[in-house]
């Protein structure tokens, strides 16, 4: 691993703070890190011995309802993993983006007794619009080697996930990725840009 690999694969950790929870369905009682709370402003001592419902309750309106469908989906055995992205609210009162992936640790019968996730912030790339997973798996494409460059756009700053799409990135991200950025155009500013000739030069770049 390069020295500048392994400076990208640290910032994006520091970057995306994950933390972990573990329900006992049987008793309702959620055990958690520190950071699950103190990523949020909150503290520990508020949220120790308590029922899911301490978390639950912070929850955006708009998105409780996905996520109790996305545990009762797994409670019930229809999926075998949690997985949702929501908003939950901080101790400022303010909605901030979490994705949340969980699976089930134990169960009796049929009947699911623990179940244990990992939270990951997705703070601003989320806010700004950004497809965070294709954008992680880019990333780590780029990290392993398997791509010797990430495509940006010169005009509108969009970072090139596929072949036909394109993602919003904060100006941070896009510092950090600076050597390994490989500049162009997207197929929407060569449109606005070049609007006589642009079927033709896209045609070429199919
Ligand atoms: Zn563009």
């Amino acid at each position: 691993m390069t020295y500048k690999t392994r400076l990208l694969i640290d910032t994006i950790l520091r970057d995306s703070p994950f933390a972990w929870w573990e329900w006992d369905v049987t008793a309702n009682r959620v055990t958690f890190n520190d950071l699950k709370v103190t990523m949020l402003g909150y503290r520990v001592e508020d949220f120790a011995e308590k029922g899911f419902e301490v978390f639950t309750g912070l929850l955006h309106p708009d998105d409780h309802k996905k996520t109790m469908d996305a545990m009762r989906a797994v409670l019930s055995g229809a999926r075998a993993i949690y997985q949702v992205d929501y908003r939950i609210k901080d101790s400022a009162g303010q909605y901030r983006w979490y994705m949340d992936r969980g699976a089930v640790l134990s169960r009796e019968g049929s009947t699911v007794t623990r179940l244990r996730g990992l939270v990951v912030d997705l703070g601003d790339e989320r806010r700004h619009g950004t497809d965070v997973e294709a954008l992680v798996h880019l990333l780590q494409r780029y990290a392993e080697g398997h791509d010797n460059a990430i495509g940006i756009c010169s005009s509108c700053k969009r970072i090139r996930l596929s072949k036909d799409e394109w993602t919003t990135v904060t100006e941070e991200l896009e510092g950090i990725l600076t050597d390994a950025l490989s500049h162009g155009l997207c197929p929407s500013c060569i449109r606005t840009l070049y609007p006589d000739m642009a079927e033709k030069i896209l045609a070429r770049m199919r």
